[in-house]
């Protein structure tokens, strides 16, 4: 080593020791007489003196032009600091290295930003500089959180029996349901391999082949749209078990939260973890990833609304819509006519026309814009089920389904955060569980498998594949925490006739299901055993359990929302001749 301590290391106990350090120089003040400067390193912070006796002039001077973020090397010996210069905040803060000259290992040019600096620069920046970006103890610390988080989970399952088995990344597409990110290949003149969307078919493959239990830290690509909370390449935990139903698995993964929670955060969970139906998640909070952490769940009013004068209500309830809302608890006083014109404007932005409102008074009665259109008696029948209370804002939307749905989610976890019903702090996981198999997509109107076709159905669904298969429910869960999805799987259909149906309903004939998936149905023939599994979105559990809500924070190098890299700049061009090796011609116009 060429250093005998770290930057972090050096206490009272040390003085007298003659110590070499290694490290970046994070401050460097001149005081003419003497040069200081905090030497950091990912330990911590030691302050070093250049100055007499042990310096002459000549070295204090060079020490003085040491450039900021350049990386040196001191030799010296540990002093005291002097009465009443120790800094109590710093693990090293009572003593300093006291030496007559550095030796400059590698120089830093005029650094964009540095990692001490108050103000945090913009996020291209950083990204472009990740390397003195990641030299900020935030980011340094959300690595080692992420790099304790995914130790934990590979214990866990190594204490559970799991073998970790790496799957290609080279491969066929995955149903998850994303486009793909294809490779071409050079041997196989005009095919293509695709890149993971998981390791869905490896892993019941490997049921199949009787491992029982299978974990892996996978990395996984989906060429979508991005989010905040999104990445096109993310780490997922995978696993898959035989021979298991919905409860084990459930089961097996509260365990997890619960010991991560302790041995990460030192926060006791209980267990189990709450659960809930997709649909009683759709009618309670209009989503099916709710936050927990607060009430404030949408009502039902419609009962009211057909007996109404009110026509926006009476006609939305006659036509077999709805009339929904939620009760802001004690926020008359705190949202100004202004203000609610604003979340007006904001539940449209989810299909909503309006909103309607009312204010309870101090005497108990209610007060709207549109009051005068309603008798007291229906008022008095709205105030009840909603609970409404003196100083209470009560909000409703008159629509279909999904947009009260859409609508009141979002106006619920928007009054939520302004109105501080949660801890930050808090952490709050549950389960939704019996999703609908199916969905239908927007723009074909075909049925599509809400998680992937190889879902089985709740047992006592089975005979509604015929009979009603919007009503469908599957053997699905999802793990929420804080109102996020942190996880999600499906125990599989593993017997021939319920998979040949399914795909008859999603539309893909025998022959496409063949060509894309063949040899899983292959395998499938030749003695599988009942499985199922789950994915953990292993940056988004980083990304809650530090308490951040940028995807970006918790990733070493991320992507931008347009799925650049800044700091390789990739995607980038390739020569002619790499694409002409692998039989293919580009129709994009050269960048200008
Ligand atoms: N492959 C699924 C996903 O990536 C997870 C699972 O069903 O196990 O969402």
């Amino acid at each position: 080593m060429l250093r005998t301590h770290n930057c972090g290391e050096l206490r009272k106990e040390h003085v007298g020791t003659e110590v070499t350090l290694c490290g970046w120089v994070e401050n460097k003040r001149d005081h003419g007489g003497a040069v200081f400067i905090d030497l950091r390193d990912r330990y911590g912070l030691t302050q070093v003196v250049i100055g007499p006796p042990e310096a002459d002039q000549a070295q204090i001077d060079a020490a003085g032009h040491v450039p900021a973020e350049s990386v040196i090397l001191v030799r010296g010996k540990v002093a005291d600091r002097l009465q009443g210069k120790t800094n109590d905040k710093l693990a090293t803060g009572a003593i300093e290295v006291r030496c007559p000259e550095l030796e400059i290992l590698n120089a830093c040019q005029t650094p964009p930003f540095t990692p001490g600096q108050a103000d945090l620069p913009g996020e291209d920046l950083r990204l472009k500089y990740r390397f003195l970006d990641l030299r900020r103890p935030e980011m340094l610390r959300a690595m080692v959180l992420r790099s304790t988080i995914i130790k934990e989970m590979r214990d866990y399952f190594a204490e559970h029996d799991f073998i970790d088995v790496e799957t290609p990344i080279l491969g066929r597409s995955t149903p998850e349901g994303a486009r793909d990110y294809l490779v071409p290949s050079r041997v196989h003149p005009g095919s293509f391999y695709a890149l993971p969307q998981s390791p869905q078919l490896y892993k019941q493959i490997l049921m199949v082949a009787g491992f029982d239990r299978y974990v892996q830290v996978a990395k996984c690509f989906r060429d979508e749209d991005l989010r905040a909370d999104r990445q096109p390449e993310f780490t997922q935990l995978d696993l898959e078990m035989s021979f298991v139903d919905a409860d084990d698995i459930m089961g097996l993964i509260d365990g997890l939260v619960a010991q991560t929670a302790k041995n990460v955060l030192g926060k006791e969970v209980k267990l189990p973890l709450p659960r809930m139906t997709y649909d009683e998640a759709m009618r309670r909070f209009g989503h099916d990833a709710p936050d927990l952490r607060f009430g404030m769940e949408i009502v039902d009013v419609t009962s009211v609304a057909k007996k109404t004068e009110f026509r926006v209500f009476r006609a939305t309830a006659d036509a077999g819509n709805f009339v929904r809302g939620i009760r802001a608890e004690g926020a008359a006083e705190k949202y100004s006519r202004r203000q609610i014109d604003e979340l007006t404007e904001f539940v449209k932005d989810f299909g909503a026309k309006g909103l309607a409102w009312f204010r309870v008074e101090e005497d108990g009665s209610l007060w709207s814009p549109v009051a005068k259109n309603f008798d007291a008696e229906h008022l008095a029948e709205i105030k009840s089920l909603m609970a409404g209370e003196p100083g209470d804002l009560l909000m409703f939307l008159a629509d279909s389904w999904e947009v009260t749905c859409k609508g009141l989610y979002a106006l619920r976890k928007r009054l939520g955060a302004e109105l501080k019903l949660y801890d930050a702090d808090q952490l709050h996981c549950s389960w939704v569980t019996e999703f609908p198999m199916f969905e239908r997509d927007e723009e074909s109107g075909r049925w599509v498998a809400m998680h992937h076709p190889f879902t089985a159905p709740l047992k006592s669904d089975l005979e509604k594949l015929d009979s009603d298969p919007q009503a469908c429910r599957a053997q699905a869960y999802d793990l929420v925490i804080n109102g996020s999805e942190a996880g999600g799987g499906t125990i599989r259909i593993h017997d021939q006739k319920t998979q040949s149906k399914v795909f008859e309903l999603l539309g893909i004939d025998e022959a496409t299901a063949e060509d894309r998936f063949g040899f899983l149905l292959n395998a499938l023939r030749f003695g599988a055993p009942p499985h199922g599994g789950i994915a953990l979105g292993v940056d988004r559990w980083v990304m809650l359990l530090a308490g951040l809500e940028n995807i970006r924070e918790v990733i070493a190098f991320p992507k931008t929302q347009k799925a650049s890299d800044l700091m390789t700049e990739a995607p980038g061009a390739v020569d002619q001749d790499q694409l002409t090796e692998l039989h293919l011609r580009s129709l994009a116009k050269k960048a200008e």
